[in-house]
Formats: structure tokens, sequence, C-alpha cells
């Protein structure tokens, strides 16, 4: 029988930072190291998760880390890997899929971000935010801010920030995390890209798994949609509020 094909998004659905996480983590379950110290680990129950996918299926994350943050992750990925929000897939040897970059290379457009990452650093407190763009091979593919106390100092710029971005950049918010893609890169045109053709003899199940309302569109094209119970996406189906 055919391996399934399982999507999956990877902050906070395979893994979470420790301070996320009810008690202290077991080192062993340890899942990516972050350059700021705040490293991210598996509750024993997402270990046996992944233990299980790894070994059962094809499993392919589709995240917004950068290549680098990806290679900072502790889990055998040895399948295709899409990162960056979209813009990038990387093979399973590691190359980059270089027809799908020079596709989204010519979806993304600096000055949009620029635009952003300018106002952020010339019209906020110095100190209060962090924000940068997450650039791979030389070009800039999503502008990401975070606030530097509570989450919701965010709520404080987001408006402005989505006025700015127009209508031709995609806006991503959940918790500390706020960000914006060119409309043309997403984690759904990836998942499509790769269904559409290195996976297209693919008779097996495909899954979709993640926790952010942005996450659903790429869940949508799979045959089954699969959440974390508390998700952004759980909050939203049952109207319990922020965790
Ligand atoms: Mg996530």
């Amino acid at each position: 029988m055919k391996r399934p094909i399982f999507f999956s998004d990877l902050d906070d659905t395979v893994f979470q930072t420790a301070r996320k996480m009810d008690g202290v983590p077991a080192p062993e379950n340890l899942a990516s190291e972050a350059l700021n110290g705040s490293h991210s680990y598996m509750s024993p129950a997402q270990a046996a998760m992944m233990e299980w996918l790894l070994a059962s299926t094809r499993f392919i994350p589709v995240t917004a880390r950068s290549t680098k943050a990806i290679g900072r992750c502790r889990l055998p990925f040895q399948d295709y890997q899409i990162c960056t929000n979209g813009a990038v897939i990387l093979w399973p040897d590691g190359r980059p899929d270089s027809d799908w970059l020079r596709q989204t290379q010519s979806q993304a457009d600096m000055r949009d971000l620029t635009a952003l990452l300018d106002f952020v650093q010339t019209q906020t407190e110095p100190g209060k935010y962090r924000s940068w763009i997450v650039e791979e091979y030389g070009t800039g593919y999503y502008f990401c801010v975070k606030s530097n106390s509570t989450a919701a100092a965010l709520d404080q710029i987001d408006h402005r920030l989505t006025m700015l971005a127009g209508g031709r950049l995609v806006r991503h918010r959940n918790d500390n995390n706020l960000s914006f893609t060119p409309k043309g890169i997403s984690k759904r045109h990836a998942v499509e890209y790769l269904l559409r053709t290195h996976l297209h003899d693919n008779t097996a199940p495909v899954f979709g798994m993640g926790d952010s309302l942005t996450d659903l569109p790429f869940m949508a094209v799979c045959d089954m949609m699969v959440i974390p119970r508390a998700s952004q996406i759980s909050r939203e189906i049952f109207h319990t509020g922020a965790a």
C-alpha cells in the first residue's frame, strides 16, 4: 500500500515554545533550537504522533519557517519540505525546486515589504517590536513583526500595517506573530504545485494539518483536515476565545 501523504504545519502544530506548554518539557522532546534561546518542544503526545507519522506517511512540512529555520528542527524530515510560507520547496535531497523558485521570485515585491519594515522601524517606539523581511536566495518573500512585550501590543500597529499592505499582501495574525505575504505566494499554492507535479501519480489519501486560520486554505485542498485541540482554528470553531 502507498503511504499517505501528510502535509503539516510545524510551529504550534507539532511543537511549540516551552512557554506555551504546561510544566517543564522533557529535554529528549526538543524539536527545534531557536537563536534567541526560546526553544521548541513536543509534548509526549506530539512526540508519539511524530514517531508514528514519520514512520508511516510521506510527511511534508508546510511552514512559514525559512530554509535556515527549518534546518534548526531536530525532526528527521525525509521528503519534500515547503518553507517560507510556500515560497520555497526543498527536494528530499535539500535542493530547492528551481521551477517553483523562479515562479515565486516573480511574485515577490520588495517595495511593499520594505514599506512595512520602514513603518515599524521609524514610526514606533524603539525596542517595542522586532521586525524583519524573510529572504531566500536573495529575494525578500514576506514581512514579519513580533512584540517584545505582550502579543496584545501588536494591536497598536496591526491596523496601520494592514492599511499599508493594501490588497497586495495577505495578513496573518496568530498570537505574537503578525506577517504579510504577497498574494501570489502561499502554502496552498505550494501544496497544489507539489500535488500537480511531483506527486501526481499519488493514489494514497492526502492529509493536511495546521493550527492557524491561514493554514486552512492548504488544508482544504487535502482529503482530510487535522487540527490540534488547542489552536486558533479550534477556538474559531468552538468560540472559546484566546487560550
Ligand atoms: Mg502554526
